[in-house]
């Protein structure tokens, strides 16, 4: 069997049996036979899933390391494939059974070339990508200490398989989650003058909101105010005393995430004081911004064109805790094709598809980049 068809099988293998995040377990246990069984050393590790594994020498050169996520989502699946989900409720939505089968891939091939490698390549299969909390496990269990560059990517259904996409500085945004309990004082629905009415406070604000992106951020530089759920009261004749609203903030740089912040707060406590209410409002940061180094970057376009078809991409609103990593050390994150079809399902869909087709652009992207970079840091280490 060829390495694209064993790639496959296991791709498929673990799609069948998708994993959430922090509860890898099965998966660890897979990902570690595997790699024991091409003779790919295991790197000892405080995880308690997700593996960490080595090849090359560090004697011989710089440390860089190649990561792909490795945990499913909360979400029934609605694909019909052949090969789809054994576990009802939970479903590799996002394509990381994607990423972890192309980044084994890379390490079979790494490790045919072992001798010839100009340093040492770190594997890195990061658990809890989803929940936002792998990428500083990982860092917290020190993996990143002696590493000086790091390459990841996502699938991405919006292009065709052997497409790479690349660009420098923000690719994926920053991410804050808000949620916000407005307070008034209830009354019965006909005498509205004897309370604060929160239905009409949260309206005012969601209204309000709708001015930062319009009004406060730069047009050249996007930003997303979204309010995703809201709820208050629960019959036609009362009033309640209480309402509840929350969503997410998107940005590209800290300045921005910052102002965004700034004016959620100004506006959600100035419009509720307006109607006589008071908010409580509570901010859960996200990773920030998934910055593509430059230099780095450079090289990896260039290095790619010898795994795919590389093109400029738009960055993408959606968050990636791959930026953990590169606020420690300077990283690369690309997009790779995996279905490029009309009106394909995006990340986190029921019916989300990766075609295997893309596979092998994803494991030559790992294996050209590892190589590229362990000569060039060599190159600027001995310069
Ligand atoms: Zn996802
Ligand atoms: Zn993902």
């Amino acid at each position: 069997m060829n390495l694209k068809q064993q790639l496959v099988e296991i791709r498929h293998y673990l799609h069948q049996h998708p994993e959430r995040s922090g509860a890898e377990f099965q998966t660890t246990k897979f990902l570690k036979e595997q790699l024991i069984a091409k003779n790919i050393r295991l790197v000892p590790t405080t995880l308690k899933t997700g593996v960490i594994a080595e090849i090359g020498n560090p004697a011989k050169g710089p440390t860089i390391a190649l990561r792909a996520d490795i945990d499913a989502l909360p979400i029934d699946e609605q694909t019909g494939l052949s090969y789809a989900s054994v576990y009802s409720g939970t479903m590799h939505a996002c394509g990381h059974d994607f990423h972890q089968t192309s980044l084994l891939g890379a390490a079979f091939l790494l490790k045919e070339k072992e001798e010839q490698l100009n340093g040492l390549v770190r594997l890195i299969f990061q658990p809890a990508e989803e929940g936002h909390f792998g990428a500083q496990q990982v860092i917290d269990a020190g993996h990143l200490e002696d590493v000086q560059a790091i390459i990841g990517y996502h699938n991405h259904p919006g292009l065709a398989p052997g497409k790479i996409g690349l660009r420098p500085a923000g690719i994926m945004a920053a991410v804050d989650q808000f949620e916000v309990t407005i307070h008034g004082v209830g009354t019965h629905a006909a005498a509205p003058h004897l309370g604060v009415d929160v239905l009409v406070t949260i309206s005012g604000i969601i209204q309000n909101l709708q001015s930062i992106v319009a009004r406060n951020s730069s047009p050249l530089n996007p930003s997303v105010v979204s309010v995703t759920h809201m709820t208050a009261g629960n019959t036609w004749n009362v009033l309640p005393d209480q309402g509840f609203f929350e969503g997410t903030l998107r940005s590209f740089s800290p300045a921005s995430r910052e102002l965004l912040n700034q004016r959620f707060v100004e506006i959600v406590e100035h419009t509720a004081a307006t109607y006589g209410a008071k908010a409580t409002i509570k901010m859960i940061p996200g990773p920030p911004v998934t910055f593509n180094d430059p230099q780095l970057t450079e090289w990896t376009i260039e290095a790619s064109q010898e795994a795919g078809d590389v093109l400029h991409v738009e960055p993408s609103t959606a968050g990636e805790d791959f930026a953990n990593f590169q606020q420690k050390i300077p990283g690369v994150f690309a997009f790779i094709g995996s279905n490029g079809e009309e009106g394909a399902p995006a990340w986190h869909h029921s019916d989300f598809i990766v075609k295997d087709e893309g596979l092998m652009t994803a494991v030559n992207y790992y294996v050209v980049n590892a190589e590229n970079l362990l000569e060039k840091l060599s190159d600027n280490d001995s310069k």
